[in-house]
């Protein structure tokens, strides 16, 4: 770039007539101006190299290098300097191979000087103009740069942030974990040794309270670890050919078991196979079961329906309860969401916004879906569809299986 702040040209001629007289026709038109003068193309190119001058006015037939090969030099050299060539009276040939060569504009001779000064002036303020522009677009492009550099280390620091803050609360619930396993077998062992030795009621009650507590405990810090598990990568899914039926008749056996809710009525059908990992489908069904009590007045059924449909098997859970409202569908597998202003059942408290959450990891990692549909103040059906087992040594498939019927119905009233 010009570190002039005055215009700076090169006048470059043969004819030192012209080469003195050009320069005076300058300074008498233009209010600052400084001009170097060359009479040959290589000394021009010296000059060149040397300065960078804001525009060259040159003359093209010249001994050695012409006008138009110290063109092709400047455009080399000096990209961005505008170059005017002077070409001889009628010499339109000149004139276009000139401006072809990338020449800013050419002057006729003889020279009419205000042409001249003109065509100069719009050289140098197209050139000024261009470097301006040039000098915006590469602050531009730093100030991008910048930005994009604050937006990566933001996020990595965000990144850094997440993961410590999933590596706390899987430490937290690890350490919370075992003394909490401790103080519910204590209080177990306690309870029973006052039931059969007839101690104080109040003792008796304070116990069971302690236990309630304890168990909400356990669950909560439960659903942390797995939580922390799963966004860490570390859930680790073991699968198992088994039977559905069997499977879910033993969770409703478990759910309804002592004083929970009576089971009842029951229809197991036929078997259905698939590669599950029990114990976490099992999870999935006791967090939808105890979320339709959580939030179903007491009295109203609770429905499980165990389904086939082609290939896959389909487990709904369908509550008359509250509902849940339209605008919160769509959140409500997401990590901590609970729909706001519902409230539980009395004497059942709601959790952390997890249960869903894992519910729906859980089912993902087993190839399969979870599905909701509701209607507020009407009730919810959530359903878990998983992929049927398909024996890999089998090549014929039984189709008549595979048409859609019910396999088991269950009827819960709490
Ligand atoms: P929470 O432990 O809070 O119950 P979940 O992830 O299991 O967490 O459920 C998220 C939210 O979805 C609940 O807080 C509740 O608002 C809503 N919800 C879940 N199941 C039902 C249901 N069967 N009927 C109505 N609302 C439900």
């Amino acid at each position: 770039m010009s570190t002039h702040e005055i215009p700076y040209v090169l006048i470059v001629d043969d004819d030192t007539a012209l080469l003195e007289a050009l320069p005076q026709a300058l300074s008498l038109r233009l209010t600052a101006v400084e001009v170097d003068t060359s009479d040959s193309a290589l000394h021009a190119l010296d000059l060149i190299r040397e300065h960078d001058y804001d525009a060259i006015v040159s003359d093209i037939k010249m001994p050695g290098m012409d006008g138009l090969a110290l063109l092709a030099k400047v455009q080399e050299l000096r990209p961005d300097t505008p170059t005017l060539l002077i070409t001889g009276h009628g010499e339109h040939d000149l004139a276009v191979q000139a401006l072809r060569g990338g020449a800013y504009d050419f002057i006729q001779k003889p020279i009419d000087r205000d042409y001249m000064v003109a065509a100069l002036n719009r050289a140098i303020q197209t050139r000024r103009l261009r470097l301006q522009l040039a000098d915006q677009q590469r602050a531009l492009e730093l100030h991008a740069l910048s930005l994009e550099r604050i937006v990566e280390n933001r996020t990595r620091e965000l990144v850094e942030a997440n993961a410590s803050k999933d590596k706390f609360l899987s430490m937290v619930a690890h350490e919370l974990k075992t003394p909490i396993t401790t103080l519910k077998g204590r209080t177990q062992l306690l309870q029973r040794r006052v039931t059969r030795e007839g101690l104080d009621e109040v003792v008796s009650l304070g116990l069971n309270d302690i236990e309630r507590s304890i168990n909400r405990l356990h669950f909560l810090v439960n659903d942390l670890l797995d939580a922390s598990l799963i966004q860490t990568n570390m859930f680790v899914i073991h699968r198992r050919r088994c039977d559905l039926v069997q499977l879910c008749r033993h969770i409703l056996d478990e759910y309804t078991s002592g004083s929970g809710p009576a089971l009842r009525f029951e229809a197991p059908g036929e078997p259905i196979e698939a590669e599950v990992d029990a114990d976490r489908i099992g999870q999935v069904l006791l967090n939808l079961l105890s979320n339709a009590h959580k939030y179903s007045p007491k009295g109203y059924p609770i429905t499980v329906t165990l389904q086939q449909i082609g290939f896959e098997a389909i487990i709904s859970v369908r509550d008359m309860g509250v509902g849940i409202p339209p605008g919160d569908l769509e959140h409500i597998f997401d990590q901590y969401y609970r729909v706001p202003e519902v409230d539980a059942q009395a004497g059942s408290r709601r959790g952390l916004g997890l249960g869903l959450y894992i519910a729906h990891k859980l089912v993902e990692r087993h190839a399969g879906r979870i599905d909701v549909q509701s209607v507020q103040g009407e009730g919810s059906v959530f359903s878990v569809s998983l992929p049927l087992f398909v024996d890999p040594t089998t090549e014929d498939v039984d189709t008549t299986k595979l048409a859609l019927h019910t396999q088991a119905v269950w009827t819960i009233m709490h």
